[in-house]
C-alpha cells in the first residue's frame, strides 16, 4: 500500500502546531467556560516546542519522532493535556518501533496504540466529555479502510470533529470540567477540539 514517510509525519506535527496557533484563542475561550482558561496556551506552547525539537533533531525512525514529540509535550505543558497528548505520541512511536515509514495499516495500529495510551493514562471512557470523544471515533474511522491513508485520514478528521461537536450536551466526568458537575453541560470540551485539529492536520499532511 501507500507508504507514509517520516517527513510526512513531521509535517503532521508542524501542521498541528499551525492549527493550534490559529485556534489558540478559541481553545482558551472554551477552557475558560468549563476549565481554567489555559488549554490554548498549553497546546500552543507544547506543539511549538515539539515542532522546534523535530527541526533541531530530525528523527530517523517513527519511534524517535514519537519520543521527541511526546517528551516535548510532557515537559512543556503544565496541564492534564500535556501528559495525555505526550502519551499519545510516545505510544504511537513505540507501536511502530524501528520503522522509517508506515503503510496505512501500520499507521492505523500506531494511532490505536496512541489512543489506548490516553485511555490507560487518563482512565476516561467514551462519553466522559474529554479528548477521547474525538480521538476514539477518529481512530475507528481510520481503521475502517487504512489501505487508502489519505481517505482514511479525511474520514478520521470528520469523525473527530463530529465527536467533538457531540461533547457539547455532555456532563464532564473526568478532568477539571468534572468539578462543575451539571454546569459543564452546554459547552464543547476544549481537548476534544484540539484533538479534532490533530486529525485535521493528519488529513492535510496525507492529502
Ligand atoms: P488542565 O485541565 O490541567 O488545565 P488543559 O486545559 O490543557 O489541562 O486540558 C484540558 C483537557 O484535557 C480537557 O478538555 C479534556 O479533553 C482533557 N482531559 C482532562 N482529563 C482527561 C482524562 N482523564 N482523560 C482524557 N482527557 C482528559
Ligand atoms: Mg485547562
Ligand atoms: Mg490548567
Amino acid at each position: 500500500g501507500t507508504e507514509i514517510s517520516l517527513p510526512t509525519l513531521v509535517s503532521w506535527v508542524t501542521l498541528f502546531r499551525d492549527r493550534i496557533a490559529a485556534e489558540q484563542g478559541r481553545l482558551t475561550e472554551l477552557d475558560s467556560a468549563i476549565g481554567d482558561a489555559d488549554h490554548g496556551a498549553n497546546m500552543a506552547r507544547g506543539t511549538a516546542a515539539a515542532a522546534a525539537k523535530l527541526d533541531e533533531t530530525p528523527p530517523a525512525t517513527v519511534d524517535a519522532l514519537g519520543k521527541t514529540v511526546g517528551m516535548a509535550l510532557v515537559s512543556t505543558v503544565g496541564g492534564a493535556s500535556g501528559p495525555l497528548y505526550g502519551t499519545f505520541f510516545l505510544r504511537f512511536g513505540t507501536q511502530a518501533a524501528g520503522a522509517a515509514a508506515l503503510d496505512g495499516a501500520a499507521l492505523a495500529a500506531a494511532l490505536r496504540a496512541g489512543a489506548e495510551g490516553v485511555v490507560a493514562r487518563g482512565k476516561a471512557s467514551a462519553g466522559d466529555k474529554t479528548m477521547l470523544d474525538a480521538m476514539l471515533p477518529a481512530v475507528e474511522a481510520f481503521e475502517a479502510d487504512p489501505s487508502d491513508p489519505a481517505a482514511a485520514a479525511s474520514a478520521a478528521a470528520g469523525a473527530a470533529r463530529a465527536g467533538s461537536d457531540a461533547t457539547e450536551p455532555l456532563v464532564a466526568r473526568k478532568g477539571r470540567a468534572s468539578y462543575l458537575g451539571e454546569r459543564s453541560a452546554g459547552h464543547l470540551d476544549p481537548g476534544s477540539v484540539s484533538t479534532a485539529l490533530l486529525f485535521e492536520a493528519l488529513a492535510e499532511a496525507l492529502a
